[in-house]
C-alpha cells in the first residue's frame, strides 16, 4: 500500500465539485482581479476568526512582509522570532532591512514563549513574531504582556494555524496583525498561492489594502508606493467555499491525530506532540520525534509511506544566514528538533486503512 504524505481528496464528499463550480463561475463572470469575490472572502475570513479585517494578498510571505511593514518594522530594527520555523518568517524580516533575532522554542510545545523571546530584547527590538507552529497557538497572553511592557509590536505567523484557538480565541487575533498563507497544503488551502493579513486596527488595514495594490486608494491615484500582491480572485472564490468546511476538516485532522496518539503512545522511543492546556491544536503537521529519525524515515519509505521533515536545517545554520554569525550549539532545543523530527501523513480524507498501515509500520520498526 502507498500512503502519500499529503493528498487532495474530495473530503467531505462534494467539496471538489463545489470548488469547480466556483472556478467556473469566476471564469464566466470575468472579474479576475479583486472585486466582490475577494471582498466576500475577506469578510467571511475576518468574521470566521472574530477579527475586524482580513486583507487578501498574494501569498503567506507577502502577508508577513506587509504585516511587519504596517506595524513599522524597517531598516535597523530587530525582530525576535523562533529559530525553528519555516524560512519565510525570517526572510520577511530581512526583506524589510531589519535583523532577525532568533529565540529558542519551548521543548514541549515547540513554540516561542515569552520567557525565551524576552531574553533577546534590546533597545533596537521593534517586534516579536509568534509562529503558531504545526497548528498549535503560542501562549499569547504572556507574549501580549511582554510586548506591552516593552512597547513592542506583536505579529502572528498563523500560516499553519487556521482555526486553532488559545483560550477559546482564534489564532490570528492576538497580535497587532497576523499573517496567513493559503498555500495548497495548509489547513485552509487554495488551488495555488494566496495569503491574508488579519488585523482589527483600521489604520493598519487601510495601509495594507492600499500597499498590496500599488498604493492605490482608487485607480490611478496613489498616496504611497506599494507593490502588487493581491489575492487572486479565482483563489478567493475557492477559499470562500473551502472556508465553510474548515472546522470540519480541522476536526478530521484532530481525529486522525488522536488515533496516532492512542496507537503510538506505548512506544517509549517516540516523543509525540503535546498540546498546552489553553490551546487547541489543528495538526497542520503531526510531528513525532526519535533519535532514529532517518532510519525510521527510510523504513517507512520502503513500506510505501511518504513522510516529511519540518525542518531539517534550522535557519541560523542555513548558508543564506551565515551573515548573522550564529554557530551550531547556539540553539540546542531547535537543533535537537531538527535532527529528531519526523512528520507523519495526516490530511482530511486519509483512509482508515492508510493510517492503519502507517501505525503498523511505525510499531514494526520499533519492535
Ligand atoms: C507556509 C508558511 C509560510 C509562507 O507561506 P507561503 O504562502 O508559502 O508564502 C510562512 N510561515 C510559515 C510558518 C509557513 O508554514
Amino acid at each position: 500500500m502507498q500512503v502519500p504524505y499529503v493528498a487532495f481528496r474530495d473530503w467531505p464528499q462534494g467539496l471538489a465539485q463545489q470548488v469547480e463550480q466556483a472556478v467556473a463561475r469566476v471564469m464566466r463572470e470575468q472579474q479576475f482581479i479583486l472585486g466582490p469575490d475577494v471582498e466576500a472572502f475577506e469578510h467571511a475570513f475576518a468574521r470566521f476568526l472574530g477579527a475586524d479585517f482580513a486583507i487578501g494578498v498574494g501569498n503567506g510571505f507577502d502577508a508577513l512582509v506587509l504585516a511587519l511593514r504596517a506595524v513599522g518594522v524597517g531598516a535597523g530594527d530587530e525582530v525576535i522570532l523562533p529559530a525553528n520555523t519555516f524560512i519565510a518568517t525570517a526572510n520577511a524580516v530581512v526583506h524589510l532591512g531589519a535583523k532577525p533575532v532568533f529565540a529558542e522554542p519551548d521543548a514541549q510545545t515547540y513554540n516561542l514563549t515569552a520567557a525565551t523571546a524576552g531574553k533577546h530584547i534590546t533597545p533596537k527590538t521593534k517586534a516579536i513574531v509568534a509562529v503558531h507552529l504545526y497548528g498549535q497557538p503560542c501562549e499569547m497572553e504572556a507574549l501580549q504582556q511582554l510586548c506591552k511592557a516593552y512597547s513592542l509590536k506583536l505579529v502572528e505567523d498563523a500560516a499553519q494555524a487556521h482555526g486553532a484557538t488559545y483560550k477559546n480565541q482564534f489564532a490570528g487575533t492576538f497580535g497587532d496583525a497576523a499573517a496567513f498563507s493559503f498555500y495548497p497544503t495548509k489547513n485552509l488551502g487554495a488551488l495555488g498561492d494566496g495569503g491574508a493579513v488579519v488585523t482589527s486596527d483600521p489604520g493598519l488595514a487601510n495601509y495594507i489594502r492600499k500597499y498590496r495594490n500599488y498604493g492605490q486608494q482608487e485607480k490611478y491615484h496613489n498616496d504611497l508606493i506599494g507593490v502588487n500582491s493581491r489575492l487572486d480572485t479565482l483563489q478567493a472564490a475557492v477559499l470562500s467555499v473551502k472556508l465553510t468546511y474548515l472546522h470540519q476538516q480541522n476536526q478530521e485532522r484532530q481525529l486522525l491525530a488522536q488515533r496516532y496518539q492512542q496507537e503510538l503512545q506505548t512506544i517509549a522511543a517516540l516523543t509525540l506532540p503535546a498540546t498546552a492546556k489553553d490551546s487547541s491544536h489543528v495538526y497542520h503537521i503531526f510531528n513525532i520525534r526519535t533519535t532514529r529519525r532517518d532510519e525510521l524515515r527510510n523504513y517507512l519509505q520502503q513500506q510505501g509511506i511518504q513522510t516529511a521533515v519540518h525542518y531539517p536545517v534550522p535557519i541560523h545554520l542555513q548558508p543564506a544566514y551565515r551573515f548573522l554569525n550564529y554557530k551550531p550549539g547556539d540553539f540546542p532545543v531547535t537543533e535537537e528538533l531538527a535532527s529528531t523530527s519526523l512528520s507523519l501523513p495526516l490530511f482530511p480524507g486519509m483512509t482508515e486503512a492508510e493510517q492503519e498501515h502507517v501505525i503498523r509500520s511505525v510499531k514494526a520498526f520499533f519492535v
